[in-house]
C-alpha cells in the first residue's frame, strides 16, 4: 500500500510555480497578483485564507488579503469586486466561501471577471469544463487529478466512483475523470446500496463531508482512494477524512491521508491558476 503524499506532491508543484514566477519580472516587469477577500470571521475561512497567503509568499506571488466585516452589504462587496475586475494590476480574485447568509454566493461568483476567476467557479468557466472549451479548472478537482497523475494512476478504462455531487468538488471531479476516459459512477445521499457500488471502484473519490463513512468492508483489494473530506472525528475531535483510514488502507493500492492529501493540493492548484490568469492577461496585452 502506498500513501499518496499530498504535501510532497504539492511542494513540487509550488516549487515549479515559484520558478516560473521568479522569471516574470525580467519577462513582464512584474509578478502575478492574487487578491483574496474574506467576509466575516468564520474560523475555518480564517485558516484557509491565511494558508493561501502563505502559499503566495512561498511562490513569490503578490497577495492582498481584504477582510470585510460580517455585516458588509452585498452591494458593497459587488462594488469592491467590480473595481478589482477593472484593476490592471490584479490577476486573480478569490472570494472565500461560505459567505454570510445575506449575501448571494451565486451573484458574487458571477460578478468576478471570468479571466480573474482563479477558483474556476464562474458560470462561463463551469460551462467551459462541460463543453470542453478553454476554462480555468476548479482547484480541488484539479488537485485530485494531479494526485492521480503523480501516483502513476491513469484513469483510462478504469471504474471510478465519486461520492458527492457538489458544484465545487464531486460534480467537476466526475467530469474530469470522464474526460480522462474513466467509467464514472456518481453517488450521493439518495444512492441505494452504496457499498455495492464502492466495492466495484478501482478509483474511489470520497467528497461527502461525513467522518469515516467509508470502511474497509466497502472497498475491494487494490483500490486507489482519494479522500477529500475534512471532518472532525466524533470520538477524538481531531481532523479526519470521509474514509476510515485504518480499515481501508490495508486493502488499498494507494490512499491519501487526511490531513496531508488533497488539502495542500487545492492550494497548490490555486497558485497554478493564478499564474495561468497572469500569463493569459500579459499575453493578451503583448
Ligand atoms: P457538500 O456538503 O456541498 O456536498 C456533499 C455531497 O456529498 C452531497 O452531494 C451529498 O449528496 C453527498 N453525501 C453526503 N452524505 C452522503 C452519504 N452518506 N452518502 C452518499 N453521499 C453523501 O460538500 P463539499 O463542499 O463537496 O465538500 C465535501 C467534503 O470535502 C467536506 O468534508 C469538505 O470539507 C471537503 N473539502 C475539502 C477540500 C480540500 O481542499 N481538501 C475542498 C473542498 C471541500
Amino acid at each position: 500500500m502506498k500513501i499518496i503524499d499530498g504535501k510532497q506532491i504539492s511542494a513540487a508543484l509550488k516549487a515549479d510555480v515559484a520558478a516560473q514566477v521568479a522569471s516574470f519580472p525580467a519577462l513582464y516587469g512584474r509578478v502575478p497578483h492574487l487578491v483574496v477577500i474574506r467576509v466575516g470571521e468564520d474560523p475555518a475561512s480564517v485558516v484557509y485564507v491565511r494558508n493561501k497567503a502563505k502559499a503566495c509568499e512561498l511562490t513569490g506571488i503578490r497577495n492582498t488579503t481584504i477582510v470585510l466585516p460580517e455585516d458588509t452589504p452585498e452591494a458593497a462587496l459587488l462594488d469592491r469586486i467590480r473595481s478589482l475586475n477593472a484593476d490592471e494590476g490584479v490577476d486573480g480574485i478569490l472570494v472565500q466561501l461560505p459567505l454570510p447568509r445575506h449575501i448571494s454566493e451565486a451573484k458574487v461568483i458571477e460578478s468576478i471577471s471570468r479571466e480573474k476567476d482563479v477558483d474556476g467557479f464562474h458560470p462561463l468557466n463551469v460551462a467551459g469544463l462541460w463543453q470542453k472549451t478553454p476554462h480555468l479548472e476548479p482547484c480541488t478537482p484539479k488537485g485530485i487529478m494531479q494526485l492521480l497523475k503523480a501516483t502513476g494512476v491513469d484513469p483510462c478504462g478504469k471504474r471510478a466512483v465519486v461520492i458527492g455531487r457538489s458544484n465545487i468538488v464531486g460534480l467537476p471531479t466526475a467530469k474530469m475523470l470522464l474526460d480522462a476516459n474513466a467509467t464514472v459512477t456518481l453517488c450521493h445521499t439518495r444512492t441505494k446500496d452504496l457499498a455495492a457500488i464502492t466495492r466495484q471502484a478501482e478509483i474511489l473519490v470520497v467528497a461527502a463531508g461525513k467522518a469515516k463513512m467509508i470502511s474497509g468492508d466497502m472497498v475491494s483489494e487494490g483500490v486507489v482512494v482519494i479522500d477529500v473530506g475534512m471532518d472532525r472525528d466524533p470520538d477524538t475531535g481531531k481532523l479526519c477524512g470521509d474514509v476510515d483510514f485504518d480499515s481501508v488502507a490495508p486493502k488499498a493500492a494507494a490512499i491519501t491521508p487526511v490531513p496531508g492529501g488533497v488539502g495542500p493540493m487545492t492550494i497548490a492548484c490555486l497558485m497554478q491558476n493564478t499564474v495561468l490568469c497572469f500569463k493569459d492577461r500579459v499575453s493578451k496585452k503583448a
